[in-house]
């Protein structure tokens, strides 16, 4: 089969959240399935271009008076399309939050098609993401299957509802079958209005992650490979390296690191209750996160400066996006605190499990199908084989923090 990815994140290259891990993930399971998949993306300024292999000009077409120029690439072993419009759309700033971002990626949409139209492309599968490439769902409906590429079916992935429920409706509307990202926000969001006419084709199919891509044995960002066969010395390394780079004691205490966006669906009054509470009890704490609203990026950096002076050898809040240093923090930490409001599927607890660190969560979404309780789970981890491997808490407020921290 021949399946197209049409998206505006792809890990590592252009990643935001999770949306861009699980393009390339999702991907390349299914490439080592013998399938053929292609990714068609933007071509970002802002890329990371030396992830980017055996780059080099692949063709240039026009379309809505708007010439663009194709671009083309190797990602992690993936086939990618890069579109240039040459209006500058696409080249200056990174991917979200231009004011324009509606026509931009509207536009991209529509090129995306042009091309795969123009190449004489017959993919079978057509998959798009989100609201921001919700539009290919019906442009392909209304425009393209009446030409050539009549073949394709469109799957539509919701991975956050939260982010344009109007396009994503009509996606649903549109698509032959409609994703999210984990069995219990499927059922969270049933009732949804965009969603609610379209449960029978839609599903929810909990994510994973690339176990090559996320892996202590192969991971340059830390300091000894691990496996489970080394996993005290992996990570007592990995500890030593993350307290020595941020200048944290080096002590043998629990470190709960936290890895996010700083938004308000992840938890931010849990988040800072966590903190003070993990510093009560003699712990380190180490958070990396960036906020998109510039209050709450604020009353972030007066709190990491109120713990500067308080508790300066224990906690530390790195307050930007890094992808090196998560990679540091997932191995070194003891526990990785996710206590979202909601989590269509989270990908931190994953990928916290993989590096030997323990998550404790908030029983919501994805969360509550991959974390199970050492105390209360048992039973329902048995039902998919599963040990239990963390901890869990209901409710959204201290209490229940409290009770998973205090364990
Ligand atoms: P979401 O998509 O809602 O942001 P997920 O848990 O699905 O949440 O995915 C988050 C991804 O983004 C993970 O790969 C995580 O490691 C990464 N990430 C989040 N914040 C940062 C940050 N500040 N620096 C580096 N990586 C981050």
């Amino acid at each position: 089969m021949h399946i197209v990815h049409i998206a505006v994140e792809m890990a590592p290259i252009a990643k935001v959240g999770g949306l861009g891990d699980v393009v390339t993930s999702l991907s390349r399971a299914v490439q080592d399935l013998n399938q053929n998949v292609d990714i068609i993306l933007p071509k970002y300024d802002c890329w990371k271009f030396n992830n980017v292999k055996d780059f080099q000009f692949h063709k240039s077409y026009s379309w809505g008076g708007t010439q663009i120029k194709v671009w083309f690439g190797k990602v992690e072993g993936l086939s990618v399309y890069f579109l240039e419009p040459q209006n500058g759309f696409f080249s200056v700033g990174c991917i979200y939050g231009r004011g324009n971002d509606g026509e931009r990626f509207g536009l991209f949409c529509h090129a995306a098609l042009e091309f795969l139209l123009q190449s004489g492309f017959h993919p079978d599968i057509i998959h798009c993401h989100d609201w921001s490439s919700a539009p290919v769902a019906w442009l392909y409906k209304e425009h393209y299957r009446h030409y050539g590429l009549n073949k394709a079916r469109v799957v539509f992935t919701i991975h956050n509802l939260e982010f344009g429920a109007n396009l994503i409706g009509k996606a649903m509307l549109n698509s032959d079958k409609a994703t999210t990202v984990s069995p219990t926000y499927s059922q969270e969001v049933s009732g949804n209005p965009a969603i609610a006419p379209y449960l029978f084709k839609f599903r929810g199919i909990l994510n994973g992650i690339d176990q090559d891509i996320w892996d202590p044995y192969n991971d340059k960002f830390i300091p000894l490979s691990y496996t489970s066969e080394n996993v005290i010395e992996g990570k007592r390394a990995a500890k030593e390296a993350l307290q020595q780079r941020l200048g944290l004691k080096k002590a043998d205490q629990p470190l709960v690191g936290i890895i996010t966006r700083l938004t308000h669906q992840k938890g931010i009054g849990l988040i800072k209750h966590a903190i003070w509470r993990t510093l009560d009890h003699n712990g380190q704490v180490v958070l990396l996160g960036s906020a998109p609203d510039p209050r709450i990026q604020n009353d972030f950096v007066n709190l990491a400066n109120q713990l500067h002076s308080s508790h300066n050898d224990r906690a530390r809040l790195c307050l930007t996006y890094d992808e090196p240093l998560s990679h540091m923090i997932y191995a070194g930490a003891d526990f990785i605190l996710v206590p979202s409001i909601f989590e269509p599927c989270g990908l931190t607890q994953l990928i916290a499990m993989r590096y030997g660190s323990i998550p404790i969560v908030r029983k919501t979404g994805g969360l509550y199908d991959t974390v199970f309780d050492v105390d209360h789970d048992k039973e329902r981890a048995q039902v998919y084989c599963l040990e239990p491997n963390g901890f869990n808490f209901d409710g959204a407020d201290a209490a229940g923090v409290d009770y998973a921290l205090n364990r």
